[in-house]
Formats: structure tokens, sequence, C-alpha cells
């Protein structure tokens, strides 16, 4: 069905990452880490664990990328926002990664503290833009930094050029990799992918996939976040308000299409939101052909 393999973390040709968040209770902290343990046996490329808007999840997110650097044989990496920090606390959290092995972050400018839409106002002492704060990890220590893109433009863009400019400072200040915002056609991302490698755009820009488990909360996020939801998409999930099992189904069905209709165009690379848990990335790899390595059993 595909080329032939090369050997990527996961022994297929697909590099695959998980992303999490940092959970709020003890019930979904459980979930988080059960999901990351099941994961973690289709051996991702990386791991990544985001930041809470305006920094909330400082600590948190440290602990859990730190557990997963010290527990787990995944390589994690962390979310890091410019948000409310000066270079300083930058440079503290920095630092703090790198004494806890840590060796990936994703740089991130955030969103305004006074929400979507209104102007980022950064800190006075702290970075301007996702580039600036690229520079900044860049120069303290060795980090590999991934950033974001958004293949139908970020809300505050006037044009996708924009966007690719953003992503051209970037990668000039020592970015290597971009994830971009979720989308639910891939001809969007085909066509973002041409004009930047127009553009001689050359680092992986690596699809993220966001299953729809909530359709009314993908929606509304997809709203804020420059991301579109086309019309069929809508009309698969009408009507399963109330009805929370044909839902998941009609969701992993829609996220495997998408994954697979990707996969069969070349791509080779892809970024799970997780939303912390594991069941319907888990069967979307499968699918792949991404599984746990059986243990060789003796006669
Ligand atoms: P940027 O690429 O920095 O773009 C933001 C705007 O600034 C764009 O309009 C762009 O054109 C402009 N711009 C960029 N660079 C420059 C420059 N050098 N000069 C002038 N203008 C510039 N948010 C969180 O709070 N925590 C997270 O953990 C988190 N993880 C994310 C992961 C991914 C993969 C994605 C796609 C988004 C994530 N976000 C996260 C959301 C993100 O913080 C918001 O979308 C935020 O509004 C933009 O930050 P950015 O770094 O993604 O965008």
């Amino acid at each position: 069905m595909f080329n032939a393999l090369h050997p990527t973390a996961s022994g297929t040709r697909f590099n695959i990452s998980y992303e999490f968040f940092p959970p709020k209770t003890a019930e979904m902290e459980a979930q988080l880490w059960a999901s990351v343990k099941r994961l973690e046996a289709l051996k991702p490329h990386f791991v990544s664990v985001t930041y809470g808007a305006g920094g909330s999840t400082r600590e948190r997110t440290h602990a859990i990328v730190a557990r997963i650097a010290r527990e787990t044989s995944m390589k994690p990496a962390a979310h890091l926002t410019c948000v409310s920090s000066s270079k300083e606390d930058i440079d503290d959290i920095l630092n703090a990664y790198w004494d806890a092995v840590v060796r990936h972050i994703v740089a991130l400018r955030g969103d305004p503290p006074s929400g979507v839409g209104t102007t980022f106002e950064p800190n006075p002492k702290g970075y301007a833009t996702s580039s600036d704060l690229v520079r900044g990890i860049r120069r303290l220590h060795d980090f590999e930094i991934s950033v974001s893109t958004y293949p139908e433009g970020h809300p505050e863009s006037r044009s996708i050029e924009q966007d690719l400019d953003a992503l051209e400072a970037k990668i000039d200040a020592g970015a290597t990799r971009a994830i971009t915002q979720f989308f639910f056609d891939n001809d969007v991302y085909f066509k973002f992918l041409d004009k930047a490698r127009a553009r001689r755009i050359a680092i992986p820009i690596v699809p993220g996939i966001m299953p729809i488990r909530n359709f009314k909360q993908v929606a509304n996020f997809a709203a804020k976040a420059g991301a579109s939801v086309p019309r069929w998409i809508a009309e698969r999930f009408e009507g399963l308000d109330e009805d929370p099992e044909t839902r998941a189904l009609v969701a992993a069905a829609t996220a495997v299409e998408q994954v697979m209709g990707l996969a069969r165009a070349g791509v080779e690379e892809f970024h799970f939101y997780t939303n912390n848990r594991a069941d319907m990335v888990f069967a979307i790899c499968h699918l792949l052909g991404v599984r746990p390595l059986r243990e060789k059993v003796d006669a």
C-alpha cells in the first residue's frame, strides 16, 4: 500500500507526535497518565504539553514534561508562550527544562491576555513576537524548537503571505519544525504547503489533527483559532448532540478519512491533538500501521 518503509521512531515511515494539556482535577490527571502510557507503546517521535493561556499552567506544564522525561521512554516537548513573562522569567523556565533533560520547546507568542481578538501587548520586559522568543531560546541553550503555523491564516493576519512571513522569521530565528493549527479540509493544507515550498521554506510543516469529540466545542474553538469548519463536517454531526456513542464513531471515521487522505498524498508526519485521550488516536495510528512492537515470544 505504501512506499518502502524507512525507519522512524514508530518503526514505520510515519513520524507521529501527540499533544496533551495539563489537567485540572485528579480524575483528569489519571486519564492523562493512562493515555500517555498507552500511546508510549506506539513510540512517538515526541509528545508535547501545552502551556495555559497567560502562562497559567507554568508549574503544571513543567511537572508533566519533567515526569515524561524522567519516567517514560518518550521525548517531551514543552510549549512556552511570551505572554506575561519577562525575558528573565523565560530564561528561568528554560534553564529548569534544560536541567530536567528536556530538549525540545514549542515556542509560541500566545493569545493576548485581554482575549482573542484584542491587540497583543507584550510584557515590557518580555518578548514581543514568537520569532523573538525563538531567538531568545536559541541564544540560551541548544533546544530543538518547533513553532506554530496557520494554513488558513492566524486571526490577526491580513493574509496568508503575512503568516508565511511570520513562519520565515521564526525559521530565521532558529525554528526547525512547524506544527499547523488544525484544519478539516486537506486541500487547505496542500495549498498552504505549496505556497510555503514556493518560498523555499524547507522545514517540516506537520499537520495538526484534531479528532472532533465534541462538535460544538470544536466549532467554537475553530471560530476563534483561525480554522474553518466545512459545511459537510457540520452536517455529519447534526442530530448527534445527545448521542455521544454515535458521535465518537463519526468523529473517529472523519479523522481516519482525513489522515488516510493525507497519508495517500505522501504526508509522513502527524501531530495529534489528543485531548488527553488515547483511544481515537490509537485507532488512527493502528490503521496507519503504527502499532506496538510485538514482544518476541520464545517457543
Ligand atoms: P505567531 O506565528 O506568532 O503569529 C501571531 C501573529 O503575529 C500573526 O498575525 C503573525 O502574522 C504575527 N507575527 C508573527 N511573527 C511576527 C513578527 N516577527 N513580526 C510581526 N508580526 C509577527 N497557545 C497557548 O497559550 N498555549 C499553548 O500551549 C499553545 N499551543 C499551540 C500549539 C499550536 C500547534 C498552535 C497552532 C497554537 C498554539 N497556541 C497555544 C495558540 C497560540 O498561542 C495563539 O494562536 C496565538 O494567538 C499566536 O501565537 P503563535 O506563536 O501561534 O503565532
